[in-house]
């Protein structure tokens, strides 16, 4: 009882919301409450916003969206091949940005973390970066 979804996008802030719809209705198969699909959709938007800003700073590459239904949970992975973190346990911690002067607060992985059950992050500096989140 098994079902996935890929797609790849253009890192255009415009993107941004067509992830998180998409997320949101896929996940509609599992008769989610209102806050369940929330939650998922504020989670996809950092993680999206995190490969268009700091992933590919500004510049239009792909970023890709793997979706996964296993049961009754959700599997989330977003990717990018942009810069990468060099320590993403500092990266994780709540208030820690890098871009501070772009009124970055620091917060989207902990938002992540508060909205979903699990969150990981691979990443290598020049190879890029996957976050994977499960709800
Ligand atoms: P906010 O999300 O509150 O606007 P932020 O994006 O700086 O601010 P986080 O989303 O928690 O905060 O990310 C923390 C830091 O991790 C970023 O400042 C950036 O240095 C790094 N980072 C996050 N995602 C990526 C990514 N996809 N590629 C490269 N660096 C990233
Ligand atoms: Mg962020």
């Amino acid at each position: 009882n098994t079902n996935e979804m890929t797609i790849v996008f253009d890192s255009r802030p415009v993107n941004e919301g067509m992830a998180r719809i998409a997320a949101a209705s896929f996940c509609t198969q599992l008769n989610p409450t209102l806050e369940e699909v929330a939650d998922l959709k504020t989670a996809v938007s950092e993680a999206v916003t995190n490969c268009i800003i700091h992933g590919y700073e500004g510049e239009i590459h792909k970023i890709r969206m793997d979706l996964k239904l296993k049961g009754r949970e959700i599997f989330v992975d977003i990717t990018d091949q942009g810069v990468g973190i060099s320590d993403v346990k500092k990266a994780m911690e709540p208030l820690y940005t890098t871009k501070p002067e772009k009124e970055r607060s620091g917060m989207g992985f902990t938002f992540m973390e508060a909205f979903m059950d699990e969150v990981t992050v691979d990443s290598e500096v020049g190879v890029g970066t996957s976050v994977h989140m499960k709800k």
